[in-house]
């Protein structure tokens, strides 16, 4: 089964409507390499204006809740963000997990309310440097798909990314056989929650993946793609990693 290459970009909590013209840029490169599938998840503030710059670019948010409206001080529902252009969203991210307290079960209940309104998902897992010092780092990891992949997920909208905690941001990547080895894992037991759909959902690599070490991570066995923070800020760091994937 061939996965197309998928490269997503995570802006956390950076981004005004000054940095657009960055959005624009990584449009026109999505929109020359259609051989990899591109998104741009940008904060709440920022989706209508860039699914305005970049009509054909994926625009996608970095969280929502589980209930579809309600009395939630501060949160956004799934509706809203179709309703603002989003197509997509990033749940169960590990800076989410660290700073909200957020569980599996919640990133669950934010993927089912994700896909009940059409949005795709990127659901993000991965271990801490301590489990991974422990040797728990495929337990931890298979742990958390259990508890959050929906029973429905489907290649169509679904994809998950891996992501150890000590790698992001810092600078520092597994070793590409450490990659490849939890992404085979992971797969393994999402055919177990998903059977044969399983071949066709897509796992990305996350956690420092630059222009510089891009090509060699996407090639990686098992690699469908990566979830980009740092890098993908710009169009002349985000773009080459595009090229790497294409
Ligand atoms: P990073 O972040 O590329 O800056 O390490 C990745 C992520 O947290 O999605």
């Amino acid at each position: 089964m061939t996965r197309r290459k998928f490269v997503a970009a995570n802006w956390k909590m950076n981004g005004l409507r000054a940095d657009l013209p960055e959005i624009e840029g990584i449009a026109a490169a999505a929109a020359a390499h259609d051989g990899v599938d591109v998104a741009v998840c940008v904060p709440f503030t920022l989706i209508e204006a860039a699914a305005r710059v970049a009509p054909g670019l994926p625009i996608g948010a970095q969280d929502c809740h589980d209930a579809d409206w309600g009395a939630h001080t501060g949160c956004v529902a799934a509706p809203m963000l179709v309703e603002a252009g989003a197509r997509t969203v990033i749940v169960g991210h590990s800076e989410r997990r660290g700073d909200q307290n957020e569980t599996s079960q919640d990133a669950w209940g934010k993927a089912a309310a994700a896909h009940r309104h059409g949005l795709n998902v990127i659901l993000c897992c991965g271990e801490t440097e301590a489990e991974r010092d422990a040797g728990r780092a495929e337990r931890v990891v298979q742990a958390q798909i259990e508890k959050s992949v929906p029973d429905d997920a489907a290649a169509r909208w679904f994809t998950l990314a891996y992501e150890p905690r000590w790698a992001i941001g810092t600078g520092r990547t597994p070793t590409l056989e450490e990659i490849s080895s939890i992404h085979a894992i992971a797969r393994a037991k999402l055919r177990q929650l998903v059977g044969d759909e399983a071949r066709g959902i897509r796992i990305l690599y996350g956690g420092s993946v630059t222009g510089a070490n891009a090509g060699a991570i996407l090639s990686a066995p098992d690699v469908d793609g990566a979830l980009v923070g740092g890098a993908s800020l710009t169009a002349a760091k985000f773009v080459p990693i595009i090229e790497a994937a294409a």
